[in-house]
């Protein structure tokens, strides 16, 4: 099943597209790179976004969203993971959207002093607002076939989305579990509590390796599948920087981020 380009799987009734890879990496001297994970889940009954992915990622969400035939107005629902910038921001985009995130992330996101974390402070307070905001809980059953896991240890209300197509499960962690890192090693980049953080990604594994080929889509790495308890990525890591240091703007050096 591992293929390089792969970015659609059809499983059962559900449609799946990764339409922006994370990427399992940070800046040094900027901050976070937020290249975090969008996908797309269609089913007859709803098309759905996991994640829709921060300000930088708004050209290329709407650009890949056209290709895939699907405009801003069809997407039905968005699936928060949880409330940070690079995840949460381009929930405004979908204006017919139900837009779900965890009772506890919403309560713990309003709480934050602006100005001093990842959360989109006035995004948060205008979604807090939308009519359309639907607050969950652990073990929903959010849309047909996906059931909300909460996770916490990145933020309050981290919520893991499991996808039950009927023969196998697809997990989306969000940062929950940012990557291939964190989900082997048990810990965690960017936790507040790291016993905390030990039994969601344990429980992420339970959920993961509950059946045969189970994909688990992180918040911030490529998709990766569980085959006789080997963990194999699918697709590959692309990352590139282009950058303007010279003195034309003819001349362009690309700075690859993977090795
Ligand atoms: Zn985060």
């Amino acid at each position: 099943m591992a293929n390089e380009n792969q970015r659609s799987f059809l499983k059962g009734a559900y449609h799946i597209d990764i339409i922006v890879h994370g990427f399992p990496g940070k800046s040094v001297c900027h901050g976070p790179l937020g290249f975090s994970t969008i996908a797309l889940v269609r089913h007859r009954s709803f098309t759905a976004l996991v994640d829709v992915g921060g300000f930088g990622q708004r050209v290329i969400l709407n650009q890949r969203l056209r290709e895939l035939g699907v405009s801003p107005d069809e997407i039905t629902d968005v699936l928060l993971t949880h409330s940070h910038f690079d995840h949460a921001i381009n929930w405004v985009n979908f204006p017919n959207a139900n837009i779900y995130i965890s009772r506890e992330e919403m309560v713990w996101a309003l709480e934050q002093p602006a100005g001093e974390t990842y959360v989109p402070e006035l995004y948060m307070e205008a979604l807090e607002e939308y009519h359309k905001l639907v607050l969950i809980e652990h073990d929903d059953e959010v849309l047909p076939g996906i059931k909300s896991l909460i996770c916490p240890g990145h933020t309050p209300g981290s919520t893991v989305y499991v996808l039950d197509t009927g023969n196998c499960d697809i997990v989306f962690t969000g940062d929950a579990c940012k990557n291939r890192a964190e989900l082997v090693s048990r810990m965690a980049d960017m936790t507040y509590d790291a016993h905390i953080t030990k039994k969601s990604i344990n429980d992420i594994w339970g959920a993961w390796s509950r059946r045969d080929n189970g994909i688990l889509i992180p918040g911030h790495d490529l998709p990766m599948v569980l085959n006789n308890d080997s963990i194999q990525y699918i697709g590959k890591h692309e990352a590139t920087i282009k950058a303007w240091l010279d003195d034309t703007l003819n001349k362009t050096t690309l700075v690859s981020l993977t090795p």
